[in-house]
């Protein structure tokens, strides 16, 4: 008897858990699954999960939880086993000239004015192409992927060409079409670049990777009425403004010029700020104008290595934020900088604060972080999208190495995510779901390619500058 009932209990047990078991739906099969690696997801909660896993299915991300709770969950047709690496949303560059990468290193040490004046506008002038333009992008196409970065503000010229090499290379982009008072390299009028701009925004209108954007190049460098019918031109297509905005302190004397003490003043008294405006650098606001810039809606794109190198000045930037600004983080191009490297970009950013203010508290890695992720995608119009782990959000992931010496011991990841790792640590770039890099290996470009046609390519800007 009590044998039986031990049979019968014991049989129990199996019908139960087998019960447990078909209770549990079967796992869901996704495309991909990142599993077991620190997870830092920049989501609402900030929350780390040590470990952590992903699920990536099409251009979306599925679920974002402990690895126990994925793998009951989903199977992925691919693993990427993570362990001994952070999973993190893809970095946002929120300002850069992507082709200038050609021009990386050609004229150092000098201010904003003679460098452009003396060396960039001729350099550009005779050498910027669509071919320049495409063998630039794939470079910086490149370089941004082996760095994880996953998307990019760009403002140059001949955009078009800029948003097919894009695309090409998978990375995601919002891709201004510049529009400048003097000829440029492709447009001879301000009336051209306009018709321009508008073809390049109804031609990439509703793509899945580039949104096309306006790009005034500045108030120094255009006059009132172009200026506006530029706003005016976002404004009909509901696409970005990118410009350059107080970068300098001579730019406060083109605004006093035009009898108006600021530059954010002048824009303003056009009508130009709102939301969807994008201003590169923002160095020389002061207090109110910074409420100003917050009221208006317009995000604030801070690019410290480039107003370093070119002595431009220090941006307010723990202002910005107590303000509640919109503030995303950039590199400028490469001739500024001289790198695309997003994690130096955060280090410099939270060290020269720490430098202006006196005080080490001031942009704290986290904000660095932040900068370089949500901030830089709520700057951008695009948090509801990126810059985050979260479910429903497009799977912009990057995995990075937190194995080698200088990451050694790790106490806290988000440190050194931002005073210690370099762009060479990042080991898969994934951008709308696609693996662009896997192990280093860039599989969207060919690297040697890229490099021997960016090299020959040099040879006549070296020409155009003599
Ligand atoms: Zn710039």
């Amino acid at each position: 008897m009590r044998r039986a009932f031990r049979l019968w209990s014991a049989s129990a047990a199996v019908l139960a858990s087998l019960i447990t078991i078909s209770a549990q739906p079967a796992p869901s099969t996704v495309a991909l699954v990142i599993a077991n690696g620190t997870v830092v997801t920049m989501d609402g909660a900030r929350r780390v999960l040590a470990p952590g896993s992903v699920a990536i299915d099409g251009a979306d991300i599925v679920a974002v939880d402990r690895p126990d709770v994925i793998a009951q969950r989903y199977q992925g047709r691919a693993t990427i086993e993570a362990w001994g690496s952070v999973v993190m949303p893809g970095l946002i560059n929120t300002h850069t000239h992507a082709p200038m990468v050609l021009f990386r290193g050609l004229a150092d040490d000098l201010p904003l004015i003679e460098w452009l004046q003396q060396y960039i506008f001729p350099a550009e002038a005779k050498t910027v192409s669509p071919e320049f333009v495409r063998i630039g992008t794939r470079l910086a196409a490149l370089e941004m992927i082996q760095s994880g970065t996953t998307t990019f503000a760009d403002m140059y010229y001949f955009e078009e060409e800029i948003a097919k090499e894009t695309k090409a290379a998978g990375l995601r982009a919002v891709l201004g079409q510049t529009i400048i008072q003097f000829p440029a390299p492709d447009a001879k009028t301000p009336a051209d670049s306009l018709a321009r701009t508008e073809a390049f925004v109804r031609a990439w209108h509703d793509d899945a990777l580039i949104t096309p954007a306006v790009a005034p190049h500045a108030m120094y460098t255009l006059d009132g009425p172009t200026l506006m019918a530029s706003r005016d031109l976002a404004r009909r297509y509901n696409v970005p403004t990118l410009i350059h905005l107080a970068e300098t302190e001579a730019e406060l004397k083109t605004a006093q010029e035009r009898s108006k003490p600021s530059p954010v003043a002048y824009l303003d008294a056009l009508g130009f700020l709102g939301p969807g405006v994008l201003a590169a650098h923002a160095v020389w606001v002061t207090e109110p104008e910074i409420a100003i810039l917050k009221s208006r809606g317009v995000g604030v794109s801070h690019n410290p290595e480039s107003n370093m190198k070119l002595a431009s000045g220090t941006a307010p930037v723990p202002a910005y934020l107590k303000a509640g600004v919109a503030v995303g983080l950039g590199t400028d191009g490469a001739a500024s900088n001289n790198d695309l490297d997003m994690f130096e970009a955060m280090r410099i950013a939270s060290f020269l604060h720490k430098l202006q203010t006196g005080d080490p508290r001031a942009v704290p890695a986290r904000a660095a972080l932040e900068m370089a992720t949500i901030g830089g995608a709520r700057a951008l119009g695009m948090d509801r999208r990126i810059g985050s782990l979260a479910p429903g959000k497009r799977a912009d992931v990057i995995v990075v190495s937190m194995s080698s010496a200088r990451q050694t011991p790790l106490y806290d990841p988000i440190s050194h995510l931002v005073y210690t790792t370099h762009g060479d640590d990042v080991e898969t770039t994934i951008v709308n779901g696609r693996i662009l890099m896997r192990g280093r290996k860039v599989l969207t470009l060919d690297a040697d390619a890229v490099l021997r046609d960016a090299r020959l390519m040099s040879e006549k800007v070296k020409l155009a500058i003599r």
